[in-house]
């Protein structure tokens, strides 16, 4: 069983693959999502609030984070 969970864990963090982050846009200004280079989006903001990421709510924050490598869940 432990090893099915330590298994199954590393599975899933070499399926991470960080890409570099090409756009922001969000959906009635409250959930943010990233465009990354692989072709895939992801959404940032569906955390409890305590998580939320400031920079998000900051264009220039933003903007400061395009091209910063994000682990994508997809690839
Ligand atoms: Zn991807």
């Amino acid at each position: 069983m432990h090893t099915l969970f330590a298994r199954q864990r590393a599975l899933r963090n070499k399926r991470l693959t960080k890409q570099p982050i090409l756009a922001f846009y969000s959906s009635k200004g409250e959930q943010w999502r990233v465009e990354l280079r692989c072709g895939h989006h992801q959404l940032l903001t569906h955390q409890p609030p305590f998580h939320q990421r400031p920079w998000l709510l900051s264009p220039a924050l933003r903007h400061a984070m395009v091209g910063c490598w994000l682990p994508c869940k997809e690839c």
